[in-house]
């Protein structure tokens, strides 16, 4: 399982903060007549942040790097061999 890098608990999952974005919501009517809002895209973010979600710190401003934190700990398959992440 990854770890968090600045205080070691053990994460599933990141906080992501895209600023600036434009997103496009869907908005419809449901079968009870109530407005139903589903988010379909978001685009032209400036920039973003990962962040832990046990101890906020700010871990990457990078996608790859946030995928190599998420699957670090997490057995890799490697040409149809399992290797161990370091
Ligand atoms: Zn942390």
């Amino acid at each position: 399982m990854a770890k968090c890098p600045e205080c070691g608990a053990e994460i599933t999952y990141l906080k992501n903060f895209c600023f600036n974005a434009t997103v496009e919501y869907k908005w419809s009517v449901t079968p009870n007549g109530s407005i139903n809002c589903d988010e379909q895209t978001m685009t032209d973010y400036d920039e973003e942040e990962y962040w832990c979600p046990v101890c906020d710190a700010i871990l990457t401003t990078s996608e790859d790097e946030a995928k190599d934190i998420l699957l670090s700990g997490t057995p890799q398959v490697v040409d149809g061999q399992q290797i161990e992440s370091t």
